[in-house]
């Protein structure tokens, strides 16, 4: 709440000297870390700027999936639809238009801000400390340093790997992986060097076919190394089973259907493509 204060103190003094808004931004940084969600979501609904938090805000615990929620739609990142199919409420079509679904999530538009990677950056590497080192004395702590981070996402992968280099104080590559075209196969960005590899993934859409062929191309490109068992996923969009052993920090419940078997088609929704134009705010029913 105080944070708060300090926002709409800057708002009133916009005719102040740089200076001074520079000391009055400086103290709002300095505002004391939120210790709840509570905090961080009452600040967001009472119109509080996602730029304005911090990964301190989310330390010693994980991030709520509602806190997530909700900083995804300031950033029109996500809808997922309220109740049953009906006539009144749009539904998504997606960029395949064959499908239609009850909801859209897009992480790197989230991503794309260096402020929010470095936050949900911070969950995956909580989920993989707690995974990977449930004994916080192991005194083998630094020999299971891993060497290189592969991930198809460019702000995700090389966040990651900047906070764990930190955090081990060992030098951590960064891979980037991007999917063939037309079923090919994954071409990968660099060498891999021999030693530990972690797969992490900003989003999981429909199954986890695209971590197995990311494991095929790092393996066929150096069979040496080893790949850690669990790739790290931000969000995982379906709750459908997947060949792949995951630790995922935010589990969501989207469909997708093909159009002509979609309920809301057949309630008389209307078919909206989410990423065109201001559809993604007709879906959250913002005008
Ligand atoms: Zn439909």
């Amino acid at each position: 709440m105080l944070f708060f204060v300090f926002r709409c103190k800057v708002k009133i003094e916009t005719g102040k000297s740089s200076s001074s808004l520079k000391k009055l931004n400086k103290k709002a940084m300095n505002r004391k870390p939120f210790t709840i969600a509570d905090e961080v979501l009452s600040f967001l609904r009472d119109g509080g700027n996602v730029f304005d938090l911090n990964y301190r805000d989310f330390i010693n615990r994980s991030m709520t999936i509602d806190e997530m929620r909700i900083i995804f739609k300031k950033r029109k990142a996500i809808w997922e639809r309220q109740g049953e199919p009906c006539a009144e409420q749009p539904h998504a079509i997606l960029s395949n238009p064959e499908f239609h679904s009850n909801g859209v999530i897009y992480t790197e538009e989230v991503l794309k801000y260096p402020a929010l990677c470095e936050i949900f950056a911070e969950e995956i590497v909580k989920k993989f400390f707690a995974e990977e080192f449930t004994e916080q004395k192991d005194l083998s702590f630094t020999k299971k340093s891993i060497d290189t981070i592969v991930s198809y996402s460019p702000y995700l992968g090389s966040e990651v790997a900047r906070i764990i280099k930190k955090r081990f104080n060992h030098e951590v590559a960064f891979v980037l992986a991007e999917q063939g075209e037309a079923g090919g196969p994954v071409k990968l960005s660099a060498k891999i060097d021999n030693g530990k590899v972690l797969i992490v993934q900003d989003l999981i859409p429909n199954g986890s076919g695209i971590i197995s062929e990311l494991k095929k191309a790092i393996l066929k490109q150096n069979p040496s190394v080893e790949i850690l068992k669990h790739a790290y996923v931000l969000v995982h969009r379906t709750n459908a089973p997947t060949d792949n052993p995951l630790i995922v920090c935010f589990q969501l419940n989207i469909k997708n259907v093909l159009y002509y078997e979609c309920p809301d088609c057949k309630n008389g929704s209307k078919g909206l493509i989410a990423q065109e134009g201001n559809n993604i705010n007709i879906l959250n029913g913002i005008k």
